[in-house]
């Protein structure tokens, strides 16, 4: 089978296109035939070696796809041949024509979802899910800004927040991603590039500020991000990409609190009741993955290069 192989940690250039043996599921295993696998932020900072979790060479990235279940191990029950999942985490890496994956990593794609769509659901919404029902308790009614709405993570964010029945703030750094953030139902929307945007999200929320902030960019907003905050607020560091200044008494004046986690370290039961809401989401078509761009398995490192470029919109997915 074909597959992306990393062989020393480094740029996009050190993902490789090669034909490597297709695996066998052992025991509690599954064999997914990927139809699409989703490109993740972190998936360039493990290429970079620069990441907490590093994984030992050669490796093949990702761990979101989705597909069809090609063969199961002994004693799996969950799945089938011919059933259609997507995955959470893999054994083999999902970048690649097959992935094996342990049978808790698969998970049940619902008939009306395409493939793509499917390798956007683990880390965008399993995050989303996260920050906003297990680390923060978001109660309808509050109100939320999405700081960073246009990417993976942030559609996820936008639709969750108004599906709990929050009133949703978002902002993106273009026309276009800010055309996307108000088409998926946002109420506010803002270009976080122009000055006096903080001002607009502060006027907008009747000067009362946001009870909860999901922030993609941590070190750019963290500070700045305690001043939105309503009394009692609570930020959620999503990502970050270095170190940040903050003034503790501005979350003292407003009993307010930071919040900070990694999809990594939720606990099973966690992660087994986030399946569990996203399902019924995903069903209902509440939550649906935005695909803004399908590139060939081969296009890796062009996929690597733009997720980090300013201008996102929804989801890169590879197809194999
Ligand atoms: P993505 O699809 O690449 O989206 C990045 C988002 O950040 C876009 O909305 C982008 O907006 C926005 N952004 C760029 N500059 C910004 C600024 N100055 N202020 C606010 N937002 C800004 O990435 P993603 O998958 O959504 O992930 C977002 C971040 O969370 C990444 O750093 C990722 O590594 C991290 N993450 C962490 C976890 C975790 O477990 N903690 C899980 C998933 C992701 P424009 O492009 O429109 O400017």
């Amino acid at each position: 089978m074909k597959a992306i192989l990393v062989h020393q940690f480094g740029g996009p250039e050190v993902l490789k296109l090669e034909d490597v043996p297709t695996p066998r599921p052992a025991a509690g295993q599954v064999l997914v035939r990927i139809h699409a696998a989703g490109v993740n932020p972190y998936d360039t900072y493990m290429r970079n070696g620069t990441y907490a979790v590093k994984p030992r060479l050669p490796y093949t990235p990702g761990s979101d796809g989705a597909g069809i279940v090609e063969a199961v191990g002994e004693g799996v029950n969950k799945v089938k041949p011919g059933d259609r999942v997507y995955t959470a985490k893999t054994v083999t890496g999902a970048y690649a024509e097959y992935a094996l994956t342990l049978e808790s990593q698969v998970h049940r794609l619902p008939a009306e979802m395409t493939y793509a769509r499917g390798a956007g659901v683990w880390v965008p919404y399993g995050t989303a899910y996260h920050a906003l029902y297990q680390c923060t308790r978001a109660r309808a009614g509050e109100t939320l800004l999405v700081h960073g709405a246009s990417g993976g993570v942030g559609i996820a964010s936008v639709q969750i927040g108004l599906a709990v029945g929050l009133v949703v703030l978002g902002t993106a750094g273009t026309e276009k991603g800010i055309e996307l953030v108000r088409r998926e139902g946002a109420h506010h929307v803002f270009n976080h590039t122009q000055s006096g945007y903080l001002e607009q999200i502060m006027k907008a929320t009747g000067g009362r500020g946001a009870d909860l902030i999901l922030e993609m960019l941590a070190n750019v907003n963290l500070g700045q991000d305690l001043k939105l905050l309503a009394p009692h607020g609570r930020v959620v560091v999503i990502g970050s990409r270095g170190d940040v200044t903050v003034s503790p008494h501005e979350l003292m004046t407003r009993r307010a609190s930071i919040h900070a986690f990694t999809l990594w370290g939720v606990t099973e039961a966690e992660e087994n009741e986030i399946h569990a809401g996203l399902m019924a989401g995903l069903e209902k078509g509440t939550l649906r993955p935005v695909v803004g761009k399908e590139l060939p398995l081969a296009e890796a490192p062009r996929a690597h290069k733009e997720i980090l470029e300013p201008g996102a919109y929804g989801k890169i997915v590879l197809v194999p």
